[in-house]
């Protein structure tokens, strides 16, 4: 099946991250850091092709997830960018959002990048509802609340980098280099539950996305977050060069994170 058409497509800036991706040095060992795992992208729609090309390249087998047989066997799961909405339906249609909610729950690693960080929270701050009036479901496992669209509609999508915890393996000794992390109309998250360790926020005195200053009402923004097995981020490591959260992401599993 050929998936619908992401929002991705259409987004400013994308080709020209896209055309650098793998032309930045990976951290040490990052090629190699996969190997021997079986990777699965949920590939129903979105930026999937990205995640699969992120996961072969740390040197894991990746698997486009469409069915439920699919799941079986991969080491952990990843769930990209796209249509929360759009995913959460065809996730039902194709019987994989209750196998999915049962592996999340047993410990399955999973990682979300934008709608696969609201398609992993518990709750959603502000759900979009079907012709009857039913609102989008989520796998969940993550105790959070999402707010999807959440930086504003004057410029929905935009650039900066972030201070990310966790990424103590890529420092070359002076110091850990920022992440450069594309929004593309990206939730925040407004709620964390106990357990959830956040990794990164949007600080709103960063005069790099001041368009945001009016949406932030200057209080900084959670946009990575991890619980246990599971890793999220409102944004797309994806469709830059940036390789370290898909790596962090692989140590995880490892449990050498
Ligand atoms: N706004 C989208 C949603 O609610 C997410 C956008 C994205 O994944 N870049 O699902």
């Amino acid at each position: 099946m050929e998936p619908p058409a992401g929002p991705f497509r259409h987004s400013s800036g994308y080709g020209e991250h896209y055309a650098v991706w793998m032309t930045n040095p990976p951290s040490t060992d990052y090629s190699r850091a996969g190997t021997g795992l079986r990777i699965g992208v949920l590939a129903l729609q979105g930026d999937f092709r990205e995640h699969l090309r992120a996961a072969e390249a740390t040197g894991a087998t990746a698997i486009g997830i469409r069915r439920p047989s699919e799941l079986d066997g991969i080491d952990g799961l990843i769930i990209p960018g796209g249509e929360s909405t759009t995913i959460d339906k065809l996730a039902r249609a194709f019987e994989l959002a209750d196998p999915l909610r049962k592996l999340i729950a047993d410990g399955l690693p999973v990682y979300g990048s934008c709608a696969g960080m609201i398609l992993l929270a518990d709750e959603i701050a502000d759900p979009a509802t079907d012709l009857a009036g039913n609102p989008q479901q989520t796998f969940g496992g993550l105790d959070i609340t999402v707010r999807r669209n959440a930086f504003g509609r004057q410029r929905e999508s935009f650039e900066t980098d972030l201070e990310f915890k966790g990424l103590g393996f890529s420092d070359t000794g002076s110091g850990v280099a920022p992440v450069h992390a594309v929004f593309i109309r990206g939730p925040w998250v407004e709620r964390v539950g106990d357990v959830v360790e956040v990794l990164a926020q949007v600080e709103p005195a960063d005069p790099e996305h001041a368009s945001h200053a009016a949406a932030l009402q200057g209080t900084a923004r959670i946009v990575a977050v991890r619980s246990g097995q599971l890793l999220a981020t409102s944004f797309h490591p994806e469709v830059t060069g940036e390789k370290r959260v898909h790596e962090l992401f692989i140590r995880m599993i490892r449990g050498e994170a």
